[in-house]
């Protein structure tokens, strides 16, 4: 995926709130999923994301819901979660015959 279309698929679909700015050890995001819109493109809704803490040695803290806890330590981990997302996603849809299979945006 660019940069770019990284940028407006975070823009359309999440509200962000950051914490942390004067904070030399950790930020933490809230972030909530766009869930309805106005019709000039306005949030009128959304829903609980997830929450997370990125340290200052690259480790996360990403907690889906109430269980969905994820410990991702570093960029390699954040890639591999990426990647493996995207591998799960692209076989079932092989199996499945779900004709959206290839990912918008890639090469
Ligand atoms: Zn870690």
């Amino acid at each position: 995926m660019t940069e770019d279309l990284i940028q407006q698929l975070v823009e359309d679909n999440f509200v962000i709130r950051r914490n942390g700015e004067a904070e030399v050890c950790h930020i933490d995001y809230h972030v909530e999923k766009v869930t309805a819109l106005d019709g000039e493109g306005l949030v009128l809704e959304t829903e609980e994301y997830l929450e997370a803490t990125i340290k200052w040695d690259g480790c996360c803290h990403i907690t889906f819901g109430d269980k969905g806890y994820l410990h991702l330590c570093g960029v390699y981990d954040i890639m591999a979660h990426l990647a493996l997302i995207r591998f799960l996603w692209t076989d079932a849809a092989k199996a499945l015959g779900i004709e959206e299979a290839e990912i918008v945006g890639e090469e």
